[in-house]
């Protein structure tokens, strides 16, 4: 029987168990892909305290190596679901069950897809939702990044050292990005913006050769040729396995407390799956450490 079971192994999870391991608890930690959580995906990070720029790769390292050190089990399984018992809860994967008194959420988000023709059949062929494990198949060819946020942003960055020419791609004239990026991505000469548009189909042959965009605002379409198309046009909650627990808002994020507890005793949740604005690796581990103090008081109470 384990004192805490963590669902996910981003940077909230891993927050959680470093927390309740220094606590003497034992914790498993149940991660579906490699630990990390989306971080690993993410060329560099240039906002987290302690580091000016760091490799997302190395900073989920370096968390990873500290949770080990500290002696947390890690289960390499998808959780597929949640059983309350009187005294324990038993998390289902696809591979054994756990027992643990608590039960900390962390399973983080997934991103959107666009939905277009073609964007199943190219998906691994060109079409991507990770620039950092693709981009580098794509050196010198030009590429499309869809979206407007801070992680359309970030990769357009890291893609136009690789690519001969990226275009950004991205519905309306705004962002969401953080204007320090925008003045970035700006000045980069490889980079066109490319906006009031929206990508209505994936063309190719065996690969993505390119994709139609049509202009928002007089629906005229165009035909942009890319090898590559990264899309970064938001995220959904990765909470299949909590949906019959009753602790989810419309919006399928859960709902929490302000000690990360959700409707049912016991059962904590942190990071992005939570149902909130803001989501950041500062913010995941903020939960984390929040979620992981109120289970292990919940452990001794
Ligand atoms: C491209 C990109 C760039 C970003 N750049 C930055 C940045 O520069 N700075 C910043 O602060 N934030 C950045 N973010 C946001 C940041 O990555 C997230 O806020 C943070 O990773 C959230 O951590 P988390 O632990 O809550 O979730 P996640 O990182 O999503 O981790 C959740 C983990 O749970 C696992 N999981 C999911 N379902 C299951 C299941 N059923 N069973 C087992 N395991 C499961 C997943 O595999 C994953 O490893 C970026 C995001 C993206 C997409």
């Amino acid at each position: 029987m384990y004192d805490v079971v963590i669902v996910g192994a981003g940077p909230a999870g891993m927050t959680a168990a470093i927390y309740a391991l220094r606590n003497n608890k034992r914790v498993a930690l149940v991660e579906k892909n490699v630990p990390g959580g989306v971080i690993v995906n993410t060329a560099f990070v240039e906002n987290y305290p302690g580091f000016t720029k760091i490799e997302g790769p190395s900073l989920a390292y370096a968390m990873f190596e500290q949770t080990t050190k500290l002696g947390a089990d890690y289960i390499g399984a998808t959780v597929t679901g949640i059983e309350i018992g009187e005294s324990f809860f038993t998390v289902k994967t696809d591979g054994e069950s756990l027992r643990g008194k608590t039960v900390i959420l962390a399973s983080g988000t997934a991103q959107k897809k666009l939905g277009a023709p073609g964007e199943e059949k190219y998906t691994g062929r060109g079409v991507s939702w990770c620039a950092i494990c693709d981009g580098s198949l794509y050196k010198g060819e030009d590429v499309a990044v869809v979206g407007g946020g801070n992680s359309a942003f970030e990769e357009t960055i890291y893609l136009s050292n690789l690519a001969n020419k990226v275009y950004l791609i991205h519905r309306r004239e705004g962002f969401r990005a953080e204007s320090s990026l925008v003045d970035r991505v700006r000045q980069l000469k490889n980079v066109k913006m490319v906006l009031n548009a929206r990508i209505v189909e994936f063309f190719g042959a065996e690969t993505l050769q390119g994709v139609v965009i049509e202009n928002t605002l007089d629906g005229k379409t165009d035909r942009l040729a890319v090898k590559a198309c990264f899309e970064y046009i938001g995220t959904l909650p990765s909470t299949d396995y909590a949906k019959d627990l009753g602790i989810l808002a419309d919006n399928g994020y859960i709902l929490v407390d302000k000690n990360c507890e959700t409707a049912i005793k016991g059962i904590f949740a942190c990071g992005d799956v939570v149902d909130k604005d803001i989501r950041q690796i500062a913010t995941a581990i903020s939960d984390g450490a929040v979620a992981a103090l109120n289970a292990i008081k919940y452990c001794s109470g």
